[in-house]
């Protein structure tokens, strides 16, 4: 029997299908004989969810042959320069930033071991490290319109409009780089003798493959239902299992556009609210154990009200959404790998799902052996580090809760409970009590979260490190350095607030005039 991978299906046309698509296509050569076929339902809907994104969807739309300009202007997309989260540590106005640039300076020294021994100053640890901070407060561009595309000043994502997006990216495939296409239900799945999938069955015939991505939801059809590979559920250390979800127009048309997600923390969960060029995109995540739906409608109806949208919820009736937190045991088993949904879902704090489909296509283009009989040895590789990023995911979500001081509901006391909190992570907050996580700490080169990201959490959330720096024979010539880039921070920050442009007149331009050429 022939054993060549030649023909790949998709099953599933949301983001994670369509972005699967165009990795691999752009990844092999049009006249090899490896064909790629996306497969979709044209009766069951896309979650059409999914608005923000790591930095990382930079390099992927680059390397996909998307222009910058192209994907602004079909998107609606925004900007985005990291979180701003609100009211997680006391319950009250109080802010912090997780933005996407690293600490000043951060691969030669530690700055966080200075900020905590008060060194810096009296400002936040955001504030004190990068620029980024004056930028986000002052509403401000992280490029000017002369920076080529893709390229920036300061790190940044996006904010998109997901329907938009998985429509951009299925006619890139489609007409750019020969994704051949099928509407049509899947109705079987058909094995052959050894357990490998043999063809999906449809009212439009047989659809046989070497290797099927599984990109169908989260009814992940052909790992969870065909295969039985479990959920493993992760709803003892992460609770939210609901969001409620609306789309409001701006009441100013002309109104600033938030450059990063708002993450909002309400008693029971947090609301997102994510700025696009032309609405914003708002919801409420939410425990079903800790509240009900009719509590969180009220309680998104007051958060609309208080945010600039006077008259709520008005006639709208947001999208209840359910999801068991979790994550497939394997994502890929025999013949077929599970991509998007149909691999898990945690929520979305910190949008790491669509970066984990980046991160998933990338690794099936890069490591698809020519021949079935290799795929056991990237199977289980691609096993082995999937679990460990979910793994990283459910601890950096988790630390969001786990440092609130917050007492007024049993959601937030439930979630410092010791037995509801990874033992890595009970382990490593026991540690930066006495010194502050750096990129030297991490396991792996390609971490999901790098320890600035790490740092960017606790000390926006106050928690205190009580490091002793004068036992080190260079602490005054690094004490000095550290003065001096202060300094220099405060510097970019002047510079940045005086050049960059307001971000809504950036993506004006830009989906107008586009940006420089690279
Ligand atoms: C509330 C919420 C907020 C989120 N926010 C973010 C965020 O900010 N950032 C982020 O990165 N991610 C976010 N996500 C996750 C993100 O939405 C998804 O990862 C992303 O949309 C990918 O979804 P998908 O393509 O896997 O599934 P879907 O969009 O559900 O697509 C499934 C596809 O499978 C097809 N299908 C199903 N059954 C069949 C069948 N029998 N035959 C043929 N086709 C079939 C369907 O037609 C559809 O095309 C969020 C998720 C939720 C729930």
């Amino acid at each position: 029997m022939n054993q060549t991978i030649d023909h790949i299906i998709i099953l599933g046309g949301g983001t994670a299908g369509w972005l699967t698509a165009n990795i691999l296509a752009a990844e092999f050569d049009p006249s090899s004989p490896i064909s790629i076929t996306l497969l979709e339902s044209p009766t069951t809907p896309t979650i059409g969810v999914g608005e923000g994104t790591w930095p990382s969807m930079r390099s992927t739309l680059l390397k996909v042959g998307i222009s910058e300009q192209d994907f602004i202007s079909c998107c609606g997309a925004t900007l985005k320069q990291g979180t701003l989260f609100t009211g997680w540590r006391t319950g009250g106005d109080e802010t912090y930033y997780h933005p996407f640039t690293l600490p000043h300076g951060f691969m030669d020294i530690n700055l966080a071991e200075y900020w905590n021994s008060g060194v810096l100053g009296k400002q936040s640890f955001a504030q004190a490290v990068t620029p980024q901070f004056d930028v986000c407060e002052a509403g401000l561009a992280p490029k000017q319109l002369q920076i080529p595309e893709y390229a920036f000043s300061l790190n940044y994502g996006y904010h998109l409009d997901a329907g938009k997006f998985a429509a951009l990216l299925r006619d890139h495939a489609l007409g750019k780089l020969g994704v051949k296409h099928i509407l049509a239900d899947v109705t079987h799945v058909q094995s052959r003798a050894d357990g490998d999938i043999d063809f999906l069955l449809t009212a439009e015939g047989k659809l046989h493959g070497d290797l099927f991505v599984d990109c169908s939801g989260f009814r992940s059809l052909l790992m969870g239902e065909h295969f039985g590979v479990p959920t493993e559920r992760k709803d003892s250390v992460l609770f939210n299992d609901r969001a409620l979800a609306v789309q409001v127009p701006y009441s100013d048309p002309n109104a600033s556009i938030a450059t990063t997600t708002r993450a909002t923390a309400h008693q029971a969960g947090w609301y997102w609210d994510i700025g696009l060029q032309h609405r914003r995109g708002v919801g409420a995540v939410f425990s079903s154990r800790h509240t009900d739906e009719d509590t969180m409608l009220t309680a998104l109806n007051q958060y609309l009200q208080t945010s600039g949208h006077p008259s709520g919820l008005d006639s709208a009736s947001p999208r209840l959404i359910k999801f068991t937190p979790g994550h497939r045991k394997f994502f890929w088993r025999r013949n077929c790998v599970a991509i998007g949904l149909s691999a898990g879902f945690i929520e979305p704090l910190e949008a790491s799902a669509l970066v984990l489909v980046e991160l998933s296509a990338r690794r099936v283009a890069e490591q698809l052996p020519r021949n079935r009989h290799q795929l056991g040895t990237v199977a289980d590789r691609f096993n082995a580090e999937f679990k460990a990023r979910w793994d990283q995911i459910i601890e950096f979500l988790k630390l969001h809760y786990v440092l609130s001081q917050r007492t007024d509901t049993d959601y937030w006391i439930d979630h410092r409970k010791p037995s509801s909190v990874p033992d890595d992570l009970l382990a490593k907050l026991e540690e930066w009590r006495f010194r502050c996580p750096w990129h030297q700490d991490e396991r792996r080169v390609d971490e999901m979260f790098p320890a600035a990201s790490y740092q960017y959490v606790l000390y926006g959330m106050e928690f205190h490190s009580a490091v002793e720096l004068s036992v080190r024979r260079d602490a005054m010539a690094k004490k000095e350095k550290a003065a001096l880039l202060l300094k220099e921070v405060r510097q970019q920050a002047a510079q940045f607030t005086t050049h960059l442009p307001p971000h809504r007149q950036l993506l004006e331009q830009a989906a107008t005039v586009g940006f420089a050429s690279r």
